[in-house]
């Protein structure tokens, strides 16, 4: 596509389940391609995040790639739910037999981009110190990849080993013997917690927050599943790419307070004893949208947490309150509960509890020293915007993305953010990103990605961006759909508030996986509707007014 040779077509940042895919799909459309990946192997969410017990929350039928019905047939899946090591065999399977790695250079960060307006290029400055010049820079980053350590005075002089979930060394640790705390209770957390309780002498638990945590049922898959997965694999990813979450799973739109006390209780036993991630979200249209439906599920789930745990104190600090159920990504687990009737497991409940400091031998708490051999760290990631705001990224008139977003991140469609042409964002912020099925978003947006090069080529246009009119409008759109939901009553990292500082503006859009899809299409077909393209660096309008986007009916959205 580059007239000059010393020009690229396209820089993809990272080599996860994004970025593999993005080198795979640009390269056949016949673009240069050069990816950089920091770590030193293929994975990303998946290379950095294999710490104890670390799986996915989606069946493999659903996190994984159907762009090649060959590799879906060929891939043997070990468990309903794999785990990273897993995922991270299937990536490389992935990277060889479609040739992906020749395109990386490992070891390589992306440290800054600038766009040079009258070239029309970024130049892209690596961490091995070299410069490149690309037309269009795909920041296959991942929402989950900057890990968020907890502001907790007295860290550094803590002399056993520690260790952050989303950055697990290479070298898996040892635990037999030791006394270890977990700070975190999220989705690493509990995953940490119910793996290496009974593998060291001491697990010692430190919440902040109670989850909901629901059974996982995981189970290893025989010859037979896999048979049947396979003979309905094209049903299954046809269906998946017009529902709420990108997996195939109708939701229903019957409200929980019209069944009667029977109806509910049988469903939400159902949905406990068949556990998936949207098991109760499926048993009543409202329960993420109702405040009284949804307390109905947060109180079964408690009653379950009473009946398990048996010291009653300690059930106490589990159950979880002050947010809906669902508003915080629910976790998966089939014994988080019952590792709490251990005698070598303890809980720290750090309301009544707090930290005061961590100290060389230990973490001091308000009651006391609880000396420890290894502390954990599961406590998230400076999530959906963190890996982006980390490279120092400069648009039109040398504009510091950091700058344009510390109100709070902006993008049109969750693709391309007003200012930096060029640069389009896979699963961003304002795109359904972690409120669907990751692997079919990022499926989604790099072939639009792809197929909007391909379009730009065929027409000669040399710049994209985002108009700044249409990335209001869908901001606001993101943000009135979640108003109709219950998401807006809970402190979660889908708003940044976990993050100290960070603004605080919910992020996911959530009209849902099928109707954004829709949009996405839409807008491409309608040339670009809500995005200004141009030949040279004049810009032209926005390719159409950005005044029919929200009138579209399809997007009426509802709860993720
Ligand atoms: P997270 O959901 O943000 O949980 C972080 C935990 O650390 C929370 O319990 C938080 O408490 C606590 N915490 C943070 N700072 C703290 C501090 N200074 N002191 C004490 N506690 C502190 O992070 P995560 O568990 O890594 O999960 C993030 C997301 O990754 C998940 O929601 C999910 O989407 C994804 N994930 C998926 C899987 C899977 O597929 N199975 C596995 C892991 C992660 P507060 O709640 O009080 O802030």
């Amino acid at each position: 596509m580059s007239q000059d040779p010393k020009v690229i077509d396209a820089v993809v940042v990272g080599a996860g389940f994004a970025g593999l895919y993005a080198i795979k799909r640009l390269r056949d459309a016949g673009f240069s391609v050069q990816a950089f990946e920091a770590g030193d192997g293929i994975g990303g969410t998946w290379y950095w995040n294999h710490y104890p017990g670390a799986r996915v929350d989606l069946e493999c039928w659903d996190y994984s790639y159907s762009f090649s019905p060959e590799l879906q047939d060929e891939w043997e899946w070990s468990h309903r739910y794999p785990t990273a090591q897993e995922l991270m065999a299937y990536l490389e399977h992935v990277a060889d037999r479609f040739r992906l790695r020749e395109q990386i250079q490992f070891n390589t960060r992306v440290d800054a981009a600038e766009f040079i307006e009258a070239e029309n290029v970024w130049l892209v400055r690596t961490s091995d110190g070299k410069t490149l010049k690309t037309r269009f820079l795909v920041p296959a980053t991942g929402g989950l990849s900057v890990p968020k350590p907890p502001e907790i005075p007295g860290i550094e002089t803590f002399k056993g080993e520690a260790y952050h979930t989303g950055r697990w060394p290479r070298k898996e640790p040892t635990y037999e013997g030791k006394r270890i705390g977990v700070i975190g209770t999220g989705s690493s957390g509990v995953q940490v917690i119910h793996t290496l309780a009974g593998k060291c002498k001491h697990l010692t638990v430190f919440q902040r927050t109670a989850v909901f945590v629901v059974p996982c049922k995981n189970h290893p898959l025989t010859p037979e599943m896999r048979q049947r997965a396979r003979a309905t694999y094209a049903e299954r990813r046809a269906l998946s790419r017009i529902t709420r979450f990108g997996i195939p799973a109708a939701m229903p739109n019957d409200s929980a307070l019209d069944a009667t006390p029977e109806e509910r209780k049988a469903k939400f036993e159902n949905a406990w004893i068949n556990s998936q991630l949207l098991g109760f979200r499926q048993c009543f249209g409202d329960i993420l949208s109702n405040t009284e439906a949804n307390e109905l599920v947060a109180e079964f789930i408690r009653d379950k947490i009473r009946e398990t745990v048996k010291d009653p104190e300690t059930a106490k600090k589990l159950l979880p309150y002050g947010f809906p159920f669902g508003t915080k990504r629910p976790c998966l687990s089939d014994t988080y509960y019952s590792v709490y009737n251990r005698d070598d497991v303890s809980l720290v409940d750090l309301k009544s509890t707090p930290i005061v400091r961590v100290v060389p031998e230990g973490i001091e708490t308000t009651e006391g020293l609880i000396e420890l051999d290894m502390l954990i760290f599961a406590t998230g990631y400076d999530a959906l915007t963190g890996a982006l705001t980390h490279i120092d990224v400069h648009g039109i008139g040398g504009r510091k993305l950091n700058d344009k977003w510390a109100e709070g991140a902006k993008t049109y469609l969750g693709l391309m953010t007003a200012g930096f042409p060029n640069l389009f964002t896979v699963t961003g912020p304002g795109s359904p990103g972690p409120l669907a099925n990751m692997s079919m978003s990022i499926e989604q947006h790099v072939d639009w990605i792809a197929d909007c090069m391909v379009y730009l080529r065929a027409h000669g246009i040399d710049r994209i961006d985002a108009d700044k009119a249409s990335e209001e409008a869908w901001m606001q759109h993101v943000q009135e759909v979640v108003s109709r939901t219950l998401y807006d009553k809970a402190q979660s990292w889908y708003r940044g508030a976990n993050v100290p500082g960070k603004p605080q503006i919910f992020l996911p859009y959530l009209g849902g996986h099928g109707n954004y899809r829709k949009k996405c299409n839409d807008v491409a077909e309608a040339g670009y509707e809500g995005f200004v393209l141009a030949r040279g660096k004049t810009a032209a309008a926005p390719a159409r007014g950005e005044a029919s986007l929200m009138a579209d009916a399809g997007l009426a959205g509802g709860g993720v």
